[in-house]
């Protein structure tokens, strides 16, 4: 297989996104502030807002966590009854790259435009070859600029017909905030790859990656922005139609496993039941003894406590995170040194047990490798891996930082020889029959692109499945 087209890896990137409207005219800064900071596990690379009221447009954007980018004083420089936020993480070179902290915007004749996106678009190659025919200029590397021009360029007479004519032009994944001038758009691509929701109170209308950040908004009633929608917000008046119609939903089952918060609730599941189940079916098919059942934390806490009660073994907290390092699958390099900075091993639980130890997912296997040594250095009499996920075995295409196909160890290394590789006493995962089954009839609106290697050929541009000819994934729950 050819490798995988370097620009694609730059820009890819998965992203939190809030937009707010002040019912009362005061000022969204702060409400986005506090909203921003519930979706930082979303991304951690760099944060912004734009706002809009009287004084017209302000905007601050900068690297680092919400914490670090916005201060008490600059909240309150960032006037306005309306805005919109972003946290994002990249991938591969381009994070140091001021242009690409978003909320990207432009001046037109459309007014200010401003755009905060989640997601990856996978004909982007196609699109920005033809914008740049057309005249336009590029400011960023990232994909989300092409929604502000596609804006610009399109023919419709009113949003309505220019985001159904955006929403047939673009493939991939976009969760998409639009802010022009004192109008708030929300958008969901027709698959729906990405969760979006909104919400309202008496003092303010909120839409979010996720319902987390409305509570934090002090908003506990929400709707789901549903596949091919767009909203817009304007006055006091919400309008939502629909623009974008498609054969299958491809809602990502990842977001439910790994990357929402477990307070959320993502494509209606709940997320922390969804991964409690995930562990109660795991540990159902269990043929070891074991003493003790462990998460790795924070990410296999659900799926554990799902596991030891499904199992009638006791949860053990063996391992403390040290929560100032950082996430290990979002952070790039020196992974197997970071997984001793960040996990502390607490003898007094471990030593001399069979320990069950929990994961969310098999990814590049270097985590796990380095855990089980840990573990293994502290006393654990047997370490039993088990994965509450099947392995992952192909990329993904749609805003997920998942590794090309040569990095993922469940895609060159059969089921039996992991055991060796990760130097574990036995490894164990949630079969995808398994997976699909906890989601009864709704498993048909979900993407399970990177446990089965198999693209619905709707949501990729040309350009992307032609490197796949030739790829064969095992299917691994047949083994
Ligand atoms: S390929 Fe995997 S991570 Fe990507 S959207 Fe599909 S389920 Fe989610």
């Amino acid at each position: 297989m050819e490798p995988l087209n370097p620009l694609f890896l730059e820009m890819r990137e998965f992203c939190g996104i809030v937009g707010a409207v002040s019912k009362k005219g005061k000022d969204v800064s702060e409400l986005l502030y506090k909203s921003l900071f519930t979706l930082q596990h979303r991304g951690q690379e760099s944060a912004g807002i734009v706002t809009f009221g009287e004084s017209g447009f302000n905007t601050h954007r900068g690297f680092g966590q919400v914490k670090d980018v916005f201060s008490k004083d600059i909240l309150k420089e960032l006037t306005g009854h309306i805005g919109i936020g972003h946290t994002r993480y990249s991938t591969f070179g381009d994070y140091r790259n001021v242009n690409n902290i978003q909320p990207l915007f432009v001046s037109s004749r459309e007014g200010f435009m401003a755009v905060a996106h989640n997601g990856t678009l996978t004909n982007y190659d196609e699109l920005r070859a033809e914008l740049e025919e057309n005249g336009y200029v590029f400011h960023s590397s990232t994909d989300s600029e092409i929604f502000l021009y596609l804006f610009l360029i399109s023919e419709g007479n009113n949003p309505e017909e220019k985001f159904k004519e955006i929403m047939k032009k673009v493939k991939g994944a976009y969760s998409l905030l639009f802010l022009i001038n004192d109008r708030l758009y929300f958008l969901r691509d027709p698959w729906g790859f990405r969760p979006l929701v909104f919400g309202e109170s008496e003092d303010y209308f909120v839409v979010a990656s996720e319902t987390a950040a409305l509570k934090q908004a002090g908003i506990n009633v929400y709707e789901e922005v549903q596949p091919g929608d767009v909203g817009i917000y304007e006055g006091h008046n919400l309008k939502i139609f629909n623009v974008g119609k498609v054969l299958k939903k491809e809602q990502c089952v990842f977001e439910l496993i790994y990357f929402s918060r477990p307070d959320s609730i993502i494509f209606g599941e709940n997320v922390y039941r969804f991964r409690k189940e995930c562990g109660e079916r795991l540990a159902m098919r269990e043929k070891r003894e074991i003493d003790i059942v462990m998460p790795v934390p924070d990410s296999g806490i659900p799926a554990s406590v799902g596991y030891s009660k499904a199992l009638g073994k006791p949860l053990e907290f063996g391992l403390m995170r040290s929560h100032f390092t950082g996430r290990s699958f979002i952070e790039p390099s020196e992974r197997d040194k970071k997984v001793r900075m960040k996990l502390i091993p607490i003898q007094e639980a471990l030593y001399g047990m069979r320990i069950a130890l929990i994961d969310d997912s098999l990814v590049r296997g270097t985590t796990s490798r380095e855990i089980v040594k840990l573990l293994r250095e502290n006393g654990a009499k047997e370490v039993h891996l088990r994965f509450a996920s099947p392995p992952i075995v192909a990329p993904c295409f749609f805003g997920i930082d998942i590794p090309t196909v040569e990095e993922l160890m469940a895609s060159s290394v059969k089921l039996r020889d992991l055991e060796e590789v990760l130097d574990a006493d036995s490894v164990q995962y949630l079969p995808l029959k398994v997976l699909k089954d906890i989601l009864g009839q709704r498993s048909e609106e979900f993407c399970f692109s990177c446990f089965s290697g198999l693209y619905n050929p709707e949501t990729v541009g040309e350009g992307i499945l032609s490197r796949f000819k030739g790829y064969h994934p095992r299917i691994l729950d047949e083994v």
